[in-house]
C-alpha cells in the first residue's frame, strides 16, 4: 500500500477530467493527480470503438473552445479522430505526466479528521491510496455499460458484445447477428454490420426519431480557410451553437415548435423505406425530442435491406442459441450485439463515493433523488465537485460547452477558497433544494416531462435529473462565478490543525 497526498484528485481522463487538469495547470496548480482506469485520454471516445462510432454534434462545436481544430476532416467527426484530438490536446498542455492510467478507483471517502478525500484505487494488481483535499469527479455519465435485464442472457452460448466494449477482432462477415436496442449507438452500428452480416435481426423496443445527417468530408481549401481566415472557425461554431439553442427552446418551453423536426424525420422514413408496414413500425409514438433526436441517412435503408429484419415483438428471453420473442418466435444467431446504453442514473461509482455522513452518493440519491447544486456540488460531500453531474446533460448540443462552464466554476471555487483560507466547502441543503425546485419548475412544460416516453433522462422516481432545462448560455451564467454564500465553509482554524496540514495550499502561491 502506498500513500500520496495531493491537493486535488481528478477521476476520469475524458473531456471533463482532462479539461479540469488543463484549467488547473493554467491556474498554476500543479499539485494534482488524474486517475483513469483506461490507458490514455478520451473517456467515452476512447472506449466506444464500435463500427461507425461518430459524434452527432458537428465537429466545429464538438471541441474545446480553447483548442479549436482547423484540421477536422469531416463536418461530423468519427471516434478515431475525436480520440486523437483529445490526446493531442492533452499532449499540447503537458498533462500526460499527471495521469495515472490503469487506475481503477474502488472507493473515495471523505475523512473528516483529515479534512480530505481518501481515494482507493487498484493499479498493476495492487491497492493504492491517495488523499486529496478536493476531489473532482470527471466520471462521465456514459462509462458503465448497461446489460439489459433479460431472462437467460447469461446462458447465450454464442458471442455477445456490448456497444461500449467492442471486440474489434471479431469478424461479423456472414454471421447471423442480433442487435438489441435502437438508440444513438445502435443506429451507427447497424448500418455498418448490415453491409457484411449474413442476416441481422434488429430488436426495437421503442422507435426513435431520426433526422438526416448532413455529414461530408471537408475540402482541403476549407481546412486551409479554417486555419488561415481569422475568426472563420469561431463564426461557424457560433452559428451551429445558436441554431442548436433554438432547438433547446422548443424542447424546454414549446415542444409543438419542434413539428418541423418531426416532419424532417417522417420524410427520412419515407425516403429510406419502401415497405409501408415497415415505415409504420419505425414511426415513433412519442413527441419528438422526448428522447435524443438521432441523425442518420443509413438507418432506414439498412432496415429495408433483404438481409435485415426489424423485430418489434418484445424479447421474452435469451436462450443458448438465440432470442425468443413474446409471440414465441425463436431466432437463432451467432452473435448478439447489446446496444442498450449505460448506467447513467445508477452508475456503480455512485456507490463508491462516500460523504461526510457515511452514506454514498448512491444511497443519498436513492433516498432524495439525483440532485446536486449547479450540477456540481452535493450537500454532505464536502470538497467534491462533479463534472457533468445531475441536470447538466443535453439532448441538443455539445456537452463540451457545459463542461467548460463547469470548469469556470471549478477555477473560481479554487480561487475563492484559496484566497480566503477555506479548507472545507459544503453546499447547504437549502441552496441545493431551492436550486433543484427551480430546475423542476423550468422543466414543467418540457418535452422530456410531457412527451410520453421513458428515457434515461429520468431517475427511478420519474424525475428528469440528467438534463439541463433550457439554454446552455444560462448555465454558463450560473456557473460564471463561485457563489460562496450557498456554501457552508470552514477555514483551517475552524476545522482544526490536522486538516490544515494535510496538504500544501493549492498551487502554492501560483
Ligand atoms: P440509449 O440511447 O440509452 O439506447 C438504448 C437502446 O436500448 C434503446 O433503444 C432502448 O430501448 C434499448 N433497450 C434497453 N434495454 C432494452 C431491453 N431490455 N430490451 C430491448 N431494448 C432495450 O443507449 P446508446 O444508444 O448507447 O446511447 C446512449 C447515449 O450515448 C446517447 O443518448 C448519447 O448521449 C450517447 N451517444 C452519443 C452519440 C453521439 O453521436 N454523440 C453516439 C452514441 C451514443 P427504449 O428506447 O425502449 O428504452
Amino acid at each position: 500500500m502506498t500513500t500520496h497526498d495531493v491537493e486535488i484528485a481528478i477521476i476520469g481522463a475524458g473531456f471533463s477530467g482532462l479539461g479540469a487538469a488543463i484549467k488547473l495547470t493554467q491556474e498554476g496548480v500543479d499539485d494534482y493527480v488524474l486517475l483513469d482506469r483506461g490507458q490514455d485520454f478520451g473517456g467515452t471516445w476512447r472506449d466506444n470503438v464500435y463500427p461507425g462510432a461518430a459524434c452527432d454534434v458537428p465537429s466545429h462545436l464538438y471541441s474545446y473552445s480553447f483548442a479549436l481544430n482547423p484540421e477536422w476532416s469531416r463536418s461530423y467527426s468519427h471516434q478515431p479522430e475525436i480520440h486523437r484530438y483529445i490526446n493531442a490536446v492533452a499532449d499540447e498542455h503537458g498533462i500526460g505526466n499527471k495521469a495515472l492510467f490503469g487506475s481503477d478507483v474502488t472507493q473515495a471517502a471523505w475523512d473528516e479528521d483529515r479534512g480530505a478525500w481518501t481515494i482507493h484505487y487498484d493499479r498493476d494488481g495492487q491497492s493504492h491510496t491517495v488523499t486529496a483535499r478536493t476531489l473532482v469527479g470527471g466520471i462521465g455519465p456514459l462509462c458503465e455499460p448497461n446489460l439489459p435485464d433479460i431472462e437467460g442472457i447469461e446462458d447465450f452460448g454464442g458471442k455477445m458484445v456490448h456497444s461500449a466494449q467492442w471486440d474489434t477482432d471479431y469478424d461479423f462477415t456472414g454471421k447471423r447477428v442480433a442487435v438489441i436496442g435502437t438508440g444513438a449507438s445502435a443506429i451507427q452500428i447497424v448500418p455498418q454490420l448490415g453491409k457484411t452480416a449474413g442476416h441481422m435481426d434488429v430488436y426495437q423496443r421503442t422507435a426513435p426519431w431520426i433526422i438526416p445527417r448532413n455529414e461530408r468530408p471537408y475540402l482541403g481549401l476549407e481546412n486551409w480557410a479554417f486555419k488561415n481566415v481569422p475568426g472563420l472557425q469561431a463564426a461557424i461554431r457560433g452559428g451551429i451553437y445558436s441554431f442548436n439553442e433554438v432547438v433547446a427552446a422548443g424542447m424546454t418551453y414549446a415542444p409543438k415548435a419542434l413539428k418541423p423536426v418531426e416532419a424532417l424525420s417522417r420524410a427520412n422514413i419515407f425516403r429510406g423505406i419502401r415497405d409501408p408496414k415497415l415505415r409504420k413500425a419505425v414511426t415513433p409514438t412519442f413527441a419528438v425530442g422526448c428522447k435524443r433526436i438521432l441523425k442518420s441517412n443509413e438507418w432506414y435503408p439498412t432496415l429495408d435491406q433483404d438481409n435485415v429484419e426489424l423485430v418489434t415483438d418484445g424479447i421474452a428471453r435469451v436462450t443458448e442459441t438465440g432470442i425468443v420473442t413474446n409471440d414465441g418466435t425463436a431466432r437463432d444467431v451467432d452473435v448478439i450485439v447489446v446496444a442498450t446504453g449505460f448506467h447513467v442514473t445508477d452508475s456503480p461509482i455512485f456507490g463508491a463515493i462516500v460523504g461526510s455522513g457515511g452514506k454514498s452518493l448512491a444511497q443519498v440519491w436513492e433516498a432524495e433523488g439525483m440532485q446536486a447544486y449547479k450540477g456540481s456540488f452535493v450537500h454532505g460531500f464536502p470538497n467534491l465537485m462533479l463534472l457533468v453531474g445531475p441536470s447538466t446533460g443535453l439532448g441538443h448540443t455539445s456537452m463540451v460547452y457545459m463542461i467548460e462552464s463547469q470548469l469556470n466554476y471549478l477555477v473560481d471555487y479554487l480561487r475563492k477558497t484559496r484566497s480566503r483560507g477555506i479548507v472545507r466547502t459544503d453546499v447547504t441543503k437549502t441552496a441545493q433544494d431551492e436550486y433543484n425546485r427551480g430546475l423542476q419548475h423550468n422543466l414543467r412544460n418540457s418535452v422530456w416531462v410531457n412527451g410520453g416516453c421513458a428515457s434515461w433522462y429520468k431517475d427511478r422516481n420519474g424525475n428528469v435529473t440528467a438534463l439541463w432545462p433550457g439554454f446552455t448560455f444560462n448555465y454558463r451564467n450560473v456557473t460564471r462565478s463561485f457563489d460562496i454564500a450557498a456554501y457552508d465553509v470552514k477555514t483551517a482554524d475552524q476545522v482544526g490543525a490536522s486538516a490544515a496540514t494535510t496538504a500544501e495550499p493549492v498551487g502554492a502561491d501560483a
